[in-house]
């Protein structure tokens, strides 16, 4: 055991020393292909220049000024940049530093909303089943994997929680994809009228599915069926794109795919690429506008909000997917990946679905492709492949399954927006060998 708590106890980790493109090196020389981007974040891929020489003048001006004294140039500038670009409406900016805590300042935000407009009966959540929304007790509270909330379940707040998108499995036979997708929003429908439509502070739900769902994309209308469902209720809209966002599925924000704009967005990981830690929530003016008329004061705050080395890291990696068209390129890299998990995978007997968007893909495993049956969650397959996958050479991102025993192990992908063709193959290969 090493005297860090890693999560994984009584394991050995190799020490990882280096990181160029989508390689990582460790202390052996043992090269590493980033097939996930560690989980979704490094976007820009390793030891990018120009994103280091951002963080070095950063830091040669000014680290750190507490926000509760301080704006900074930097921080102004990431948050204009942001916000050119936000879905309708969405266009204030509240900086945090990852995904977790934007969750949490964005379920408060929600809260706070209700009780400045003077509805403080509003005090339930609704999500999505088999969702990951983070760590925190606030986020594993709307998060709906059962397995991760079980032992704190006594310590989380009240949410319901309806079932997530899940094509695979639960669109029946003859039905098109816009009709599962309203029986979707019907389902949420009910849930809003047993709590009372008056008494709901928002719907919180991924854009795209991801680390503990393997890629689960919405069917076509169902989020605006749901937007309009939230509007008929007054209820907030929260998507949370920390995994899916910041240009993974193609877009800049995955909801544009669907023409929605909630209320409050998050992001992370992709944000910063990996260089520093930190994320944003996306808030609507009405929510903002109602704090200033009201308390004038957010309830809400933590020390390194807005730091500027990770606004440099960010404003830089954000200037970069611009300036060099990264957003289209994952478009065609994601074709490309799609390509080669179908011809790889397409008949493979234990592989039953692929699916995702852009570079954001997964598939899913099943003992028996025509019975669709997963394999007994004791074998543990998916820490199996995970280290399968390292000991050729290739981070991925395995997870167990679970809504209920039905969704099978999965193997999520996340390369890097500058993954290459070859890579992409050797990628492929590699997890058609680990599987
Ligand atoms: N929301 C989503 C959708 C996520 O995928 C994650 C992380 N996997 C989080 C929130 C939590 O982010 P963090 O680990 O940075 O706290």
């Amino acid at each position: 055991m090493t005297r860090i708590v890693h999560r994984t106890l009584n394991k050995r980790y190799p020490v990882a020393v280096g990181g160029e493109g989508v390689w990582i090196v460790d202390a052996d020389g043992r090269r590493y292909i980033d097939a996930s981007g560690g989980a979704a974040v490094s976007c820009l891929g390793h030891g990018h220049p120009d994103i280091n020489a951002a963080m070095h003048a950063q830091i040669d001006k000014l680290a750190y000024a507490h926000t509760s004294f301080f704006t900074t140039e930097v921080a102004e500038e990431l948050a204009e940049t942001l916000a050119a670009d936000a879905p309708d409406g969405i266009g204030h900016v509240y900086f945090v530093s990852g995904g977790s805590e934007a969750v949490e300042a964005a379920l408060k935000m929600a809260r706070q909303y209700f009780v400045e407009i003077g509805q403080p009966q509003r005090k339930h959540f609704i999500a999505r089943r088999q969702s990951y929304h983070g760590n925190t007790l606030g986020a594993l509270a709307v998060g709906g994997n059962a397995w991760r909330r079980r032992q704190f379940a006594p310590l989380l707040i009240d949410v319901e929680h309806v079932s997530p998108p899940y094509a695979y499995r639960d669109m029946q036979m003859g039905e098109s994809p816009a009709d599962y997708g309203q029986r979707l929003v019907a389902e949420l429908s009910d849930t809003i009228a047993r709590l009372g439509g008056e008494n709901v502070i928002a719907f919180v739900a991924e854009t795209v599915g991801g680390a503990t769902s393997g890629a689960l994309v919405p069917p076509v209308g169902y989020l605006k069926g749901v937007r309009e469902l939230c509007d008929r209720h007054g209820i907030l809209l929260i998507l949370d794109e920390v995994m899916c966002g910041m240009g993974r599925t193609g877009t800049l924000h995955a909801c544009e795919q669907e023409g929605v704009a909630p209320d409050l967005m998050t992001v992370a990981k992709g944000l910063g690429g990996g260089y520093q830690p930190i994320g944003a929530v996306l808030a609507s003016g009405r929510i903002v506008d109602a704090f200033a008329r009201g308390t004038g004061f957010f309830q809400h705050g933590h020390t390194y909000l807005g730091h500027a080395v990770a606004c440099a890291a960010a404003l830089a990696v954000q200037q970069v997917i611009r300036r060099d068209r990264l957003l289209d390129r994952v478009r065609v890299q994601g074709r490309a990946l799609t390509e080669r998990l179908v011809a790889r995978f397409g008949q493979h007997p234990h592989v039953g679905d692929i699916r995702g968007r852009g570079l954001f893909q997964a598939i899913e495993l099943v003992s028996d492709r025509a019975s669709k049956q997963v394999f007994d969650p004791a074998l543990k397959l998916h820490a199996k492949i995970k280290q399968a996958a390292m000991d050729l050479g290739l981070m991925c991102y395995p997870m167990g399954g679970t809504i209920d025993g039905r969704l099978g192990d999965h193997v999520l992908l996340a390369p890097p927006f500058i993954v290459s063709d070859d890579e992409l193959d050797m990628i492929v290969e590699r997890l058609g060998e680990a599987v």
